[in-house]
């Protein structure tokens, strides 16, 4: 990893270029700070290490964390309010959720979803319910947290929050509803007089008595100086691409797959550490559980030991982080055919079993379990079946059904989950990047990956683009008002 220790700004010689507020990484943060700060009348450059603007928001699913009865959960009869929003959230991004930003998250959300529609952002008012990491073309509106599911349920009245823009032509992964929403916060941050510089890289701050007044970059090898009069933003994502990094705060991520893009090195989060930026929550990470939803509802998951751990309806990256963080990913999928052809039925993806018995003792041989260990786990699970109930760990009776032979068993042990980090700098509610002390640090701010927000430690898809927008306008604000 290259040096990031800050430069002196005495020891700059020239300054190569000048603006009031300096963006590092045109991704959703980047995008909705230039926003903040060329709408409140300053100049802003916007630095983009990548040939382009988009970072992991172009590949994004597009879901954004909104509620509190928005125009879209109205349209679709869905009742909703900042305090049941509040709690949930509270209580599903745990352990040490950020209240504060909760509390302004939740309180403005309403106002959030209007400024995402000022920005051109199209919504679409339909509700899809089917388990799934993303909603088909034309529906814009989905659970993505287990509002409707154990524990939330007994927390928290459930209000599907996940708003997704309408986009048609979509290419999951690839071109999704992403990037619409990304190309729209891009559009409006030029038209705001934002100034964008492609295949510019951040490589250090510069500082002045405390104050971080500018930063050095290179292009295409060459380096040179930007002096940044009232801030630098820095919102350039996550470290899940950086090993090291990994290693060193989070390594049950290693050897998974990334879900973003090379930027996400760390090299935001290095920065702000280097002119001593507090960090928060370092370990945790969104991990996308390893088979499809539609299936994983309609299944028992099994440890190594045979039992379930966790309700399978629960939101998947929630399972995905039972599964990798406490259970070391030794986690069996155990369905049954009718589970087989309704989830192949709802997404369309094939499944591929691992064995097919339709005897429990002989799947138990394959899977290496104790004797008896698949039967009284089936045996259980099917005797509150038969009752519509889950008494061990409450699935929704929606999915709860008596599992018959033939049996199916997916093997995961050691599968792949997607990654992404979500821990990172401390920043106020303003955007204010906060030092060791809890003190900002005069002329730094920071959002969305590159600071630790709304997915404080549990995560709900939509919180990440919904905190990288919220909270990359209030820093881009914040910078300019400084
Ligand atoms: C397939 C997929 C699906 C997803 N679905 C969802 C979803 O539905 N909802 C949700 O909330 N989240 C989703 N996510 C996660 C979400 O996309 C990201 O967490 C979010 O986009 C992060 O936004 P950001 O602005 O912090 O970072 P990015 O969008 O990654 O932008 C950061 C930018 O900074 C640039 N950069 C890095 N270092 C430097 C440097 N030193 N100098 C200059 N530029 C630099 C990078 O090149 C990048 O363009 C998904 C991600 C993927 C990959």
């Amino acid at each position: 990893m290259s040096s990031v220790a800050p430069v002196q700004a005495a020891e700059v010689g020239e300054w190569a270029a000048e603006t009031d507020v300096l963006v590092v990484g045109f991704g959703a943060a980047g995008a909705s700070a230039s926003i903040g700060a060329a709408a409140a009348g300053v100049a802003v450059h916007v630095v983009e290490a990548a040939g382009g603007w988009g970072g992991a928001t172009v590949m994004a699913g597009g879901s954004l964390y909104l509620g509190g009865g928005t125009p879209v959960q109205k349209a679709c009869g869905v009742e909703d309010t900042v305090e049941a929003m509040f709690a949930f959230l509270q209580a599903a991004t745990g352990p040490d959720p950020d209240s504060a930003k909760l509390e302004v998250y939740c309180e403005n959300s309403l106002e959030h979803f209007d400024w995402l529609v000022r920005c051109g952002v199209p919504f679409e008012a339909k509700l899809w319910t089917e388990p799934s990491w993303e909603a088909p073309t034309g529906y814009g509106l989905m659970y993505t947290g287990g509002e409707n599911t154990y524990p939330f349920t007994e927390i928290a009245a459930p209000a599907p929050r996940g708003h997704v823009p309408h986009m048609t032509d979509k290419k999951p992964g690839e071109r999704s509803a992403g990037w619409m929403l990304m190309s729209h916060l891009a559009e409006t941050a030029e038209a705001a007089g934002a100034r964008a510089h492609y295949d510019t890289r951040v490589r250090r701050l510069v500082v002045d008595g405390g104050r971080v007044v500018g930063a050095e970059v290179s292009r295409f090898g060459e380096r040179s100086f930007v002096k940044a009069r009232r801030g630098v933003v820095l919102s350039a994502g996550g470290f899940a691409a950086n090993e090291t990094m990994l290693a060193q705060h989070s390594p049950r991520l290693l050897g998974n797959f990334l879900v973003g893009t090379d930027g996400d090195d760390g090299t935001g989060i290095r920065l702000g550490q280097a002119v001593g930026a507090a960090v928060r929550h370092m370990d945790a990470g969104q991990t996308s559980f390893p088979a499809d939803p539609a299936l994983l509802y309609r299944s028992l998951l099994l440890d190594r030991r045979g039992q379930r751990f966790i309700n399978e309806d629960s939101y998947a990256g929630r399972t995905g982080q039972a599964a990798l963080f406490t259970q070391d990913r030794q986690i069996f999928l155990l369905y049954d055919e009718e589970a087989n052809d309704e989830a192949t039925a709802s997404s369309g993806l094939p499944i591929e079993p691992t064995w097919v018995s339709d005897d429990l003792a002989e799947l138990e041989g394959e899977m290496g379990l104790a004797p008896g260990a698949l039967a009284t786990t089936v045996g259980q699970y099917n005797a509150g079946a038969e009752r519509g109930e889950d008494p061990v760990c409450h699935k929704s009776s929606r999915w709860v059904r008596p599992l018959r032979p033939p049996y199916g068993v997916l093997d995961l042990r050691g599968a792949q989950f997607g990654v992404f980090t979500t821990g990172g700098l401390h920043t106020s509610v303003r955007g204010e990047v906060l030092s060791l002390d809890g003190e900002p640090i005069p002329g730094l701010f920071a959002a969305g990956r590159t600071s630790s927000g709304i997915p404080a430690w549990g995560y709900c898809s939509g919180t990440s683009l919904g905190d990288s927008t919220f909270f990359g306008r209030r820093a881009g604000r914040t910078a300019a008002a400084t």
